[in-house]
Formats: C-alpha cells, structure tokens, sequence
C-alpha cells in the first residue's frame, strides 16, 4: 500500500496498484446492490477520487453508511477502470477508516452553495469548497511562477523589513508599530515621548519594500522582494486589502522602457504558468466564476501590452464621449472607472500609461526633460485596474533632493537613500505587483477577499 494523492489516483497509470489515500468526504451514495459511493477530495485537485465500499467491510453498518460531507476519512484499496462516464479511475476500498465525523445537521457546507459573502464567515471551512481550493491551488501555482521567473533571470531574492522607521510614501496610510501602553502614553511637555517606545521613535508596518531593494539592487544588480505589506487606507473596494502580498523586482542600469519589457514578460509568464500548471482549475473558473478568463489569458499571452503616455491617456478619456463620475483633468489620478474604460472598452486589453504628471507621483520617480511629468508606470488590465505600479527612479542627488523639499519631506531622514546617489550612482528601475490583485486577474473572483486566505479590511481581522 503506497500512499498517493487524489490527483495520483484519477490517472490511469495507477490502475492495478493497491494505494491509500485520505481526505474529506464529499457525497456518499448508496447503492441498492449492496455497496456505496463516497467520493473524496484531499485539496490535491478539484476532482474527487470516487470509492466503492462494499457491504462486506465489517464497519459497513456502523460507519461507512453514516459517513457524510466533512468526515475525514483514509482509504486502502485497489485502483480500478471506472465505469462512469466522468472520471478514468475508481478504488475499491479493501479498508476504510474513519478518523473525524461531521455531524450532518451542523456541519455548515453540508448544503450545497453558499454565496461568498457568507463562505467569508468561515474562513476555516471555506477552503474546503471548490471554489476555494481551487483558488488556493492558482495563488500556489501563481508564487511558484513568480519566483521561477526571476530567478530564471538572474535576480537575486531578498528580504526587506515589515517593521519601519522611515514613512516612505505619505505615514496617512499606515499602521503604527508600538508597545507602548495606549491607555497611558509616557508624555514629555504634553508631547507622546516615542523615546520610550521599543525602537525609540514612531514605526510603521511597511507599504513597500522599494526604498531598501534600492539598496540591494545598487550592490548586486536584479533584485527582488516579496513579502506582506500594510496599508491603512479606509478604502472598502473589491480590490484594496489592509494587508497584501507584493511583490517588488528592482533593478540597477534598468530605464523605464526595460521595465515596461520586464513586466511585460512576467505578467505573460505568470498567465501561461497559471493556464497549463491549473488546467483543471482555470476550467473551473471559465465555466463558474466568469467566462472570459480563459480566454483572456490565452490572448494576452500573444498580445503587445499598449504602451500610452499619460497626456494621451487624458485626452482618450476627454474624448471618448463617456460619462465618468470622476471628470478627467490632466494632473489628476486615474480612477478605477478610466482605468477600465481604457482596458476594456478602448483597446480591449492590457495598457502601460506612463510618464505621469510629477504632482501626483512619489519624490523618487525620476523628472522628465519636460519638467512636469515622471517616468511613472502603471500596467492595468481589464476588470482589475491598476496590477502594477513602478518607475524609473530618479538617480540625480540634487534633483532628488530639491524633489523631497517639493514634498516637505526632511532629506535628512533619507540620508541613506542619498548616499545611494552620492557613491556610484546608476540609473535604476523597479515596479510592484500586487499578488492578489494578479491572483483576481487570472481567476476571474470579484472580490479581492476571496483570493487571499484571511482577509484584513477596515473592520474585519477575523481568524
Ligand atoms: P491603487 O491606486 O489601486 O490603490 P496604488 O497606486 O496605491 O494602488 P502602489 O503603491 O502602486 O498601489 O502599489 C503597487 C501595487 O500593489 C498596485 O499596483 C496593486 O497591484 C497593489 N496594491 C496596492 N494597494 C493595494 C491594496 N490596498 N490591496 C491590494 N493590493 C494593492
Ligand atoms: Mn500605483
């Protein structure tokens, strides 16, 4: 008896082999010859394997026929040619032993649909869906591929801190690191004394591994994070979490048009790993969760991503006789509504804005000649938005410097990432992807809650 998978056991090859495989019981169905069908999932695959348990085992009447939805079970069998239409394999189980009941009038997913929103309640039950499992099998299979690509390229992983002291991006939106006691903060002449905080001043949980990969990448070339980050916006979207996984590659002697190409490539290598290693799951979301994904992906994979500069991105949208509930106004963000309009209704696919007026974009994009705009890009897909920001960062000390002045920011507290200009300064790039948001993306799943296992949103930080 060798113990398989349930993903082992579907193929023909292990007909004739006598295996064990444990899991969860899905259905069970008795047969008025005599036997049973229990079809049992291990998370393996989407599939079940579907056992046949006849009334000679002698825990037949005691336990086979009370097994219900839930039961954790191990089977030892032989697999056989199935006679079903829908699957190749069956076992017919020599032994079947019940480690765990689930009492059928509690167990919650023992009626079959529940909507998403409810599944969100049991964020300990829910993988046991299909639709969650499949997930978790796509956001697996999605991190596999990541990593495979960079380091397939040369880059080198590496880690950044989660805990800060330098508020990079604007400290609005982030959560505050301290041990302080909050019913009684230590005040010195009425002020909170963060002197006797744990790192003896305000820290924060991290938005961006960015400015730190600068480092790495201005010692050893390519380099990539990827890890949690915290944001503390109050946004309730279907695409912000509190709390997200992102990846960020950062590059030295890298221009924005050859971070445009890195990104470009990887988002096509991520979607192709997702449609051949997921085959089964991908059918999975086509037929249930949205049926274009497929589809989608497929197209992409051959398609140039656009490449648009900003300016004529406003003057598309100005164009386009639509009515947005944000007006378009060069100098103002994109809204999610533009970002769509432009990747679903104007070129139906993946567009590159760049070059993004300076006003709106963090201090270290570098300036254009033409002054008033960065070498910002965002890469935005249909459906989604925004699935990358980056750009190209600025490696002149004084402009840099005159650029943090521009933004009230203290160059003092960034002397470390001033030295990285002052001591063998390179022109350098980077960009981030949000892994849900790419997650969403391939699957087709709405809410950005039902693609990452525990959820963290305004208000919610449940199990
Ligand atoms: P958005 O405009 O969509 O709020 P952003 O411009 O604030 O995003 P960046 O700072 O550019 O985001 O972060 C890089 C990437 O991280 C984004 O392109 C997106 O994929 C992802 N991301 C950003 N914020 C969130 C969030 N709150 N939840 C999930 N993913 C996020
Ligand atoms: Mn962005």
């Amino acid at each position: 008896m060798s113990l398989i998978s349930v993903q082992s056991a579907r193929c023909k090859d292990a007909i004739g082999s006598q295996v064990t495989i444990q899991g969860w019981v899905r259905t069970r169905r008795d047969s008025k010859g005599g036997f049973s069908f229990i079809e049992v999932n291990d998370g393996s695959c989407m599939a079940n394997i579907q056992i046949i348990a006849d009334a000679d085992l002698d825990n037949y009447e005691s336990e086979i026929k009370r097994l219900s939805a839930g039961c954790s079970v191990s089977i030892d069998g032989e697999v056989k040619p199935s006679g079903g239409g829908k699957q190749d394999t069956e076992i017919h189980a020599a032994a079947v032993t019940v480690h765990g009941w689930a009492d059928p009038e509690e167990y919650p997913l023992q009626k079959k649909r529940h909507s998403f929103e409810k599944l969100r309640e049991w964020a300990h039950l829910r993988p046991r869906t299909n639709t969650f499992g499949a997930v978790a099998r796509v956001r697996n299979c999605i991190c596999r591929s990541i990593h495979n690509f960079f380091q397939e390229n040369g880059f080198l992983y590496t880690h950044t801190p989660i805990i800060t002291a330098s508020d990079c991006e604007g400290a609005g939106e982030m959560f505050q690191v301290t041990t302080m006691n909050l019913s009684d903060v230590p005040k010195t002449d009425g002020k909170i004394d963060f002197e006797q905080d744990f790192f003896d001043r305000p820290s924060y949980l991290t938005v961006s591994g960015q400015l730190e990969a600068e480092i790495y990448a201005t010692a050893l070339g390519k380099v990539y994070t990827f890890g949690p980050t915290f944001r503390a916006e109050n946004s309730n979207t279907s695409r912000h979490l509190a709390e997200f996984w992102m990846v960020e590659p950062e590059m030295a002697f890298y221009e924005l048009s050859d971070n445009m190409d890195l990104a470009e490539a990887f988002l096509k290598r991520v979607f192709s790993d997702a449609l051949s290693q997921c085959a089964e799951d991908m059918d999975f979301f086509n037929q249930r969760i949205d049926d274009t994904v497929i589809d989608t992906l497929t197209q992409i994979a051959d398609k140039e991503f656009i490449r648009l500069p900003y300016t004529e991105a406003v003057e598309i949208l100005q164009n386009s006789g639509q009515q947005f509930e944000y007006a378009v106004e060069w100098g103002r963000d994109l809204q999610s509504e533009h970002e769509r309009f432009l990747t679903e209704q104007h070129f139906d696919g993946p567009v590159i804005v760049y070059d993004y007026p300076r006003t709106i974009k963090p201090f270290y994009m570098r300036v254009n000649d033409d002054e008033k705009t960065v070498r910002a890009m965002d890469v935005l897909v249909p459906k989604v938005g925004e699935i990358i920001g980056g750009s190209q960062r600025e490696e002149r000390l004084d402009v840099l410097k005159s650029r943090m002045q521009e933004q009230d920011l203290e160059p003092e507290s960034y002397w470390w990432y001033l030295d990285l200009r002052r001591y063998g300064t390179v022109p350098h790039a980077g960009f981030g992807l949000g892994l849900e948001r790419a997650v969403q993306f391939v699957t087709g799943m709405a809410n950005i809650r039902d693609v990452i296992p525990f959820p963290r949103t305004p208000g919610s930080a449940d199990f």
